[in-house]
């Protein structure tokens, strides 16, 4: 059995300098963080074991300083924390701040905002938190759902799956021929390889593994991308979860991973494909 390798997979530059801050903070002095740093539980429970606190609310915050995570958050949001007397370290990843000027330049020049995302993630919050009105898509209801307006301005969540993206902003356009529908493609290149690279192998491979977190949106997205191509797709959060019984009969297996699977992970995952494979050749 052939193991192939997506050409890019696992942590981004955005999450691996988020944690990089993170542990250089936690040698200053009492951090809390603000939200997942990063959806994954192994690279959270090393920065908890160095005494960062972990808290989804600011009301929940016991330190004197807190950290914004890379999935970033709104500048009134960011003014709330101030007002409480907290120092805040801004973890944003740049290519979010990216889709966040995308997004303030399509509000400031009079069109009607619509984040292709998650409602409630916590970077499509942060995406939303500086607008009075605006929407979020993510399947057909949503946008038949949507109300007509003269100019429509779309971005996109950060690690939203490129297909889905264009899909809903053709939607829009085919539903309101009569408005200007702007879109500014905030979708980020580290997601955009990692999706064409596993495209490359699903094609190739009888069976796909994902590696990364259960909650980690672009690790899903990548499930879903993989199982238009390949039939027999499965997502393993670690190598515990790997099953021998997926590698039946299997001569090319598939591995890829989400932005913020760290590579040892990655690499015990690929380990017990290994000996999942050798068990399955037994058989
Ligand atoms: S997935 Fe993209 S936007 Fe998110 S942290 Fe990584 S590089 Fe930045």
């Amino acid at each position: 059995m052939r193991i192939l390798r997506a050409a890019h997979l696992g942590m981004c530059f955005g999450v691996r300098d988020a944690i990089a801050l993170a542990h250089e903070h936690a040698d200053a002095g009492p951090l809390t963080i603000l939200g997942d740093l990063v959806h994954n539980p192994s690279v959270l429970s090393a920065l908890e074991a160095k005494g960062l606190a972990v808290a989804q609310d600011v009301a929940d915050v016991n330190t004197p300083t807190v950290m914004v995570t890379a999935h970033g958050t709104s500048a009134r949001s960011l003014a709330g924390i101030r007002a409480l007397g907290l120092t805040v370290v801004e973890a944003t990843c740049p290519l979010v701040t990216v889709a966040h000027r995308a997004v303030a330049t399509l509000a400031r020049e009079g069109y009607h905002v619509v984040i292709v995302g998650q409602r409630d993630h916590v970077e499509v919050r942060g995406l939303t938190g500086d607008l009075d009105r605006f929407d979020v898509v993510l399947d057909d209801a949503d946008v038949l759902a949507l109300e007509e307006r003269p100019r429509f301005g779309v971005a996109a969540q950060t690690t939203q799956a490129v297909e889905t993206v264009r899909h809903m902003v053709a939607l829009i356009r085919g539903r309101f021929p009569q408005s200007e529908v702007r879109f500014i493609d905030t979708v980020c290149k580290p997601t955009k390889q990692r999706q064409s690279a596993a495209v490359a192998i699903a094609r190739q491979a009888d069976v796909v593994i994902v590696v990364g977190g259960r909650s980690s949106n672009n690790t899903r997205e990548l499930v879903k991308t993989c199982a238009r191509y390949c039939a027999r797709v499965h997502h393993a959060q670690t190598d515990a979860d790997v099953r021998s019984e997926w590698f039946d009969a299997a001569e090319v297996v598939g591995l890829t991973a989400g932005t913020s699977t760290p590579d040892e992970v990655i690499d015990r995952v690929e380990a017990r494909i290994r000996l999942c494979a050798d068990a399955a050749g037994r058989r």
